[in-house]
């Protein structure tokens, strides 16, 4: 009976919302999640601390010049032996047990390591976006960890750019609007990301005061296909150029998309046709630094 009702409580997790009016029936996949879940609870700190985490770079391309502007910080997970992990692995999990205040931090520090080492090599330094989590957001001390951080590499805080998707914009829209204006007057170039997956993107828009708008890669992809979304894309651009918002496109695949950015007004670029996520490596070689 006990297991009977451990199943049952299994189940009753994976339905979201009320439990009362909803139900789920108990599958062996559940079970298995379950002990995938604990397995990789059981080896992040190790993970973390023996290096296992990956600082991977995708390039931002200036779609005119084709050449590199910027980089955005994406991890993954160098595991012993199931091999290279990406994300989908595991932040879901690390977002839900806190794990990702943890991982996030050491993956802005990796940024502003490299950010250090290309203005020590005198090279122009290249602007790195990282991912700020929904549960940093509400930590009371994020300015104060940046500032550390930046500090301690003693790089231009305008180099570490800041990536908020709009999926948290939910709740305590108030709340939210301190913090963000809070990091941007500390020095901090704020991107919204993944504009066009969510619900809130126009009022968001007009309230926070982000320096530059991430076009979600599935949104791209289906609007390009049509007329009437080719025209959503031209205008998203036209009103964000006209209230200063820079625009970067993620998810470009092919060349017929970054020719219709461009003729929108759209000039950065980020996506498979230029580059996947590469290894810190890879990215100096390619953007000669
Ligand atoms: P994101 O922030 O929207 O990152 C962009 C994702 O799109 C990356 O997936 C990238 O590999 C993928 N992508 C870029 N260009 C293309 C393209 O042309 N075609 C296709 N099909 N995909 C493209 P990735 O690296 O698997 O990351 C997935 C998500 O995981 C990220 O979405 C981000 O939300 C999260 N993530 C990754 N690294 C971190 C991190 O260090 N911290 C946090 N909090 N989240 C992270
Ligand atoms: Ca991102
Ligand atoms: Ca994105």
């Amino acid at each position: 009976v006990r297991i009977i009702c451990d199943y049952a409580n299994m189940a009753k997790k994976t339905v979201k919302g009320n439990t009362i009016k909803y139900y789920a029936f108990y599958d062996e996949s559940m079970r298995k999640k379950l002990i995938c879940d604990k397995n990789i609870e059981n080896e992040m700190y190790t993970a973390l601390d023996t290096g296992q985490f990956v600082m991977f770079l995708q390039p931002k391309y200036d779609i005119k010049t084709s050449k590199i502007i910027g980089a955005e910080a994406l991890v993954r997970w160098q595991h012993p032996y199931k091999g290279l992990l990406t994300p989908d692995k595991f932040i879901p999990l690390f977002e839900k047990n806190g794990f990702i205040v943890k991982l996030d931090e050491y993956m802005w520090e990796r940024a502003c390591c490299s950010i250090r080492k290309w203005i020590d090599n005198g090279n122009p330094p290249i602007p790195v976006s990282v991912n700020v989590s929904r549960l940093h957001i509400g930590d009371p001390n994020l300015v104060e960890t940046l500032d550390r951080m930046t500090g301690r590499y003693n790089i231009p805080k305008k180099l570490l750019e800041l990536e908020i998707t709009e999926t948290i914009f939910y709740d305590n829209q108030e709340e939210l609007l301190k913090k963000l204006n809070k990091l941007k007057n500390a020095g901090y170039k704020l991107l919204m990301d993944d504009f066009g997956s969510g619900y809130s993107s126009l009022n968001m828009l007009k309230n926070v005061p982000f320096d530059v708008l991430k076009i979600d890669r599935n949104f791209l992809n289906e609007t390009l296909i049509t007329d009437r979304g080719k025209k959503i894309i031209l205008h998203t651009i036209t009103m964000s150029n006209d209230i200063g918002l820079n625009i970067v496109a993620e998810g470009v695949e092919i060349q017929e998309q970054a020719d219709y950015l461009l003729s929108c007004g759209c000039c950065v670029a980020q996506g498979y046709y230029y580059s996947k996520p590469i290894r810190l490596n890879d990215f100096e070689h390619l953007a000669c630094l």
